[in-house]
């Protein structure tokens, strides 16, 4: 695509990033196939290669965000399905990002819009004012009906309907520490214990530690790591997102300083995307590039660091059907694609893959809150098309994936990990009935 930005403007750096990848498009217009917003509402401004000319536009001209280009970037989930599908290996992931960043500089949105995102970003990445905020929801639950019939209210009525009636305590092992490997050892990790995930599922980062010391690997929970910042940074809050960048880069170099590290494992692939960028993001701060970039090369999803190690044979044999979800942060933020799927196969189940598995289940983020109508399109064709496999369980990487399909599907959906953990000698996963996994016992 041709540009035209002047030598001023491209003395700006992020300018300058946005122009070489627009550059690379030749608006072929494969990844609208892919694209959920596009298969969804058939508008072009609702594509891909709509949205980079709508950007193209916006920053070439050096102009405020406006509300027509707001409007269709908000409705972008950041899947990245169409990374996954552009042959001109197109960065549409960091064209937006910056995109996101300019409309959250320049344009100014609703009053109610704007406390919305305001409230979003003081909860969501502290786990205790988020787990303060879930017991809270009950109260406003019996308004959902009247929040959902007000158009500037729905994201609240759909934060009711995704808040659960009742949460775990929060996990003792997830405090730092170090958890020792069993026998031989066979590696040193950090885990990040994340922000809304450790609140709405804490067994997940258990049973991942548990799985790992019973295989040798020792597990650190490194002082001072937080959450990994990708909520904010899929609102546009930049300076928010590389502080928590920069503050999780400290703590894990200070691990690896401690005694070293072969790996920084991720259980929620949301937030893998979003650390494995940090050496880009934070590629122009010159006290932290060298050690964000050492991090992202670190950074490894639960399944690609188990899938690395030669893992004995299982205890169970559990020919249990799983419907194997594949986050899109998972697939096309990481192009983590067969681990999860061949970790599940050799531990006995009998994995099925949903029908148009490229396409998201709507969460992705604060989505399904701010934008709940698409979302529960999404949502609902997703959870057709998993109960077509004739699965008994659904497995996945991501928590926002685990919350948004447990809304609707009528099988249990859990963590990858636990199924595994399962298989190789722990205990039955929460949610799953002792029907559903009896042939297996
Ligand atoms: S990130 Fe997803 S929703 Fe956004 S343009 Fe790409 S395919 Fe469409
Ligand atoms: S597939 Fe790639 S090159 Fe083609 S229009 Fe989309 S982003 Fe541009």
């Amino acid at each position: 695509m041709q540009t035209n930005f002047s030598l001023a403007q491209l003395a700006d750096p992020h300018v300058a990033e946005s122009e070489k990848i627009l550059r690379k498009c030749v608006h072929c217009g494969f990844c609208t196939a892919t694209c959920p917003t596009y298969v969804t509402l058939g508008n072009e401004l609702d594509s891909p290669r709509g949205r980079i000319y709508l950007i193209k536009d916006m920053l070439e001209n050096g102009r405020p965000a406006d509300k027509e280009i707001v409007t269709h970037i908000d409705r972008c989930l950041s899947c990245l399905a169409c990374m996954t599908t552009c042959p001109s290996g197109v960065n549409y992931m960091h064209l937006v990002d910056h995109a996101r960043a300019h409309i959250q500089e320049t344009y100014k949105r609703p009053l109610l819009d704007r406390l919305t995102r305001a409230m979003l970003a003081f909860v969501l990445p502290y786990p205790s004012r988020f787990r303060a905020a879930l017991k809270l929801a009950g109260l406003g639950r019996p308004f959902i009906g009247l929040f959902d019939k007000l158009p500037a209210l729905k994201p609240v009525a759909a934060m009711l309907k995704l808040a659960p009636s009742s949460l775990p305590p929060a996990s003792p092992k997830a405090s730092p520490g170090t958890h020792p490997g069993q026998g031989a050892k066979r590696g040193r990790v950090a885990i990040l214990t994340g922000c809304a995930q450790s609140v709405l599922d804490p067994a997940i980062n258990d049973t991942t530690i548990s799985l790992l010391t019973r295989l040798g690997v020792e597990v650190v929970v490194p002082e001072g790591e937080g959450c990994c910042g990708a909520l904010v940074h899929h609102m546009g809050r930049e300076e928010a997102a590389l502080a928590s960048a920069r503050q999780n880069v400290d703590a894990w170099t200070r691990a690896i300083g401690q005694g070293g590290l072969d790996a920084i494992v991720i259980t929620a692939s949301g937030c893998g995307t979003t650390i494995k960028d940090y050496g880009f993001m934070l590629r122009l701060d010159p006290a932290y590039a060298e050690k964000a970039a050492l991090v992202s090369a670190l950074a490894k999803d639960v399944t690609e660091y188990l899938a690395a190690l030669d893992l004995p044979e299982p205890v169970r044999k559990p020919g249990t059907i799983v419907a194997y979800h594949s986050a899109c942060s998972m697939q096309h933020g990481q192009n983590i694609t067969r681990q999860p799927k061949e970790l599940l196969a050799k531990a006995g189940f009998v994995v099925r893959e949903p029908r148009e598995g490229h396409l998201c289940c709507g969460s992705a983020g604060t989505y399904n809150i701010l934008q709940p109508e698409i979302s529960a399109k999404l949502r609902d064709r997703k959870v057709r098309n998993i109960e077509a496999t004739g699965a008994e369980i659904v497995a996945t990487g991501n928590i926002g994936c685990i919350t948004q399909i447990a809304s609707a599907a009528k099988l249990p959906v859990v963590h990858t990990i636990k199924l595994l953990d399962w298989a190789y000698g722990g205990p039955k996963p929460d949610g799953v009935s002792d029907a559903t996994l009896a042939a297996a016992e």
